[in-house]
């Protein structure tokens, strides 16, 4: 009888070979199958066999295993070969580009805005976005009928536990003004940058969200002539030295008297065009001087001390800047609009 039974090591290598995971281990199953030692010792005991025949016999099963053996584990070195190549780095390929991402240009308007302002000597202040109803409207001195307070241009916010609507998504960045003004004393300089909600079907020009710029300055001696000066500092620092401004009158709660502020139209040099819809001037914003009702209601004393505020909208003037004609644009975050910028 052989002393090898080549059926059950054939049958033995092919279960390890198909167990295996790497090349390692694909290398270690020939060594221990197909290697010069496992051979030796398979054929050694040819020698002891005296019957012919059997010998014979004995002699062709090793051949076959041998065949076998050596070709089976060359194919599963060779395969795990190929695989290990395969997820090696092969420098001859072209380089697969890094694409890094970047500030949404939003903010990156926002961030020049701040820059411009803080040059100026304005330091910038935030505030909640869900805003009580106190701050949002009444010490900004909006009155009860106002069109602001209705339930179709707001969102309120259902609190639990409290039987009326106390709650809003705040309208505007106004709210940082009164909340700055109760706790600092003048001279107060400060914008308030961010989000603010109105209830907009979304268009060209609406988005039930945006982002607003507010400024506030309060100290003693105040005119209207310091928010001329420094509102068109600001439009020049942004557009250009060539930039004229010009305040129209108009009505805000919060301040008195209100104007709206307009910019020479940067398309056609205010000659007129169809984006200025041939006045030559752009709508910017809303300004004024601080009510003395909202200075009293804050503790500021109103005989002492005057100020003014603004407003502008982040949009507004990244839509110029960028030549974007579609406020959405910057809010469906679509990644082939937004590495334009
Ligand atoms: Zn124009």
């Amino acid at each position: 009888m052989s002393k090898f039974d080549f059926d059950s090591l054939r049958k033995e290598l092919e279960e390890k070979g198909a167990a295996i995971k790497s090349l390692d281990e694909a290398q270690h199953i020939r060594n221990e199958f197909a290697g010069r030692k496992a051979m030796t010792a398979a054929s050694g005991s040819i020698s002891s066999i005296k019957e012919p025949a059997e010998r014979k016999e004995y002699g062709k099963a090793f051949g076959a295993y041998k065949a076998f053996a050596v070709q089976f584990t060359d194919e599963l070195l060779q395969q795990f070969e190929r695989r290990a190549k395969q997820q090696s780095l092969d420098l001859t390929l072209p380089g697969s580009r890094f694409h890094s991402g970047s500030l949404h240009p939003l903010t990156q308007v926002q961030n020049e805005v701040i820059d411009v302002f803080r040059g100026m000597g304005f330091s910038v202040e935030t505030g909640p976005e869900v805003e009580s109803v106190f701050y949002n409207f009444d010490a900004l001195n909006t009155p009860e009928w106002h069109p602001a307070r209705d339930l179709s241009d707001t969102f309120y916010v259902d609190m639990k536990g409290e039987d009326r609507l106390n709650w809003v998504l705040r309208t505007e960045t106004s709210p940082v003004q009164i909340r700055v003004m109760q706790t600092k004393k003048p001279p107060i300089r400060i914008i308030a940058p961010g989000r603010v909600y109105r209830s907009d079907k979304p268009d060209a020009t609406h988005t039930p969200i945006f982002s607003q710029v507010e400024g506030l300055y309060v100290d003693e001696g105040v005119s209207f002539a310091d928010l001329k000066g420094t509102v068109l500092a600001f439009y020049r620092a942004m557009f250009g030295s060539d930039i004229k401004t010009r305040f129209r009158p108009h009505f805000f709660p919060f301040t008195e008297p209100s104007a709206e502020v307009d910019m020479s139209c940067i398309f056609c040099g205010a000659k007129g065009c169809r984006v200025c819809k041939h006045s030559g001037w752009l709508e910017m914003g809303g300004s004024g001087m601080v009510d003395p009702k909202v200075l009293d209601v804050v503790g500021i004393d109103s005989e002492k001390y005057t100020g003014w505020a603004f407003g502008l909208g982040i949009e507004r003037i990244a839509m110029l800047k960028f030549g974007v004609n579609d406020l959405r644009l910057f809010y469906e975050n679509d990644v082939r609009f937004l590495s334009q910028f």
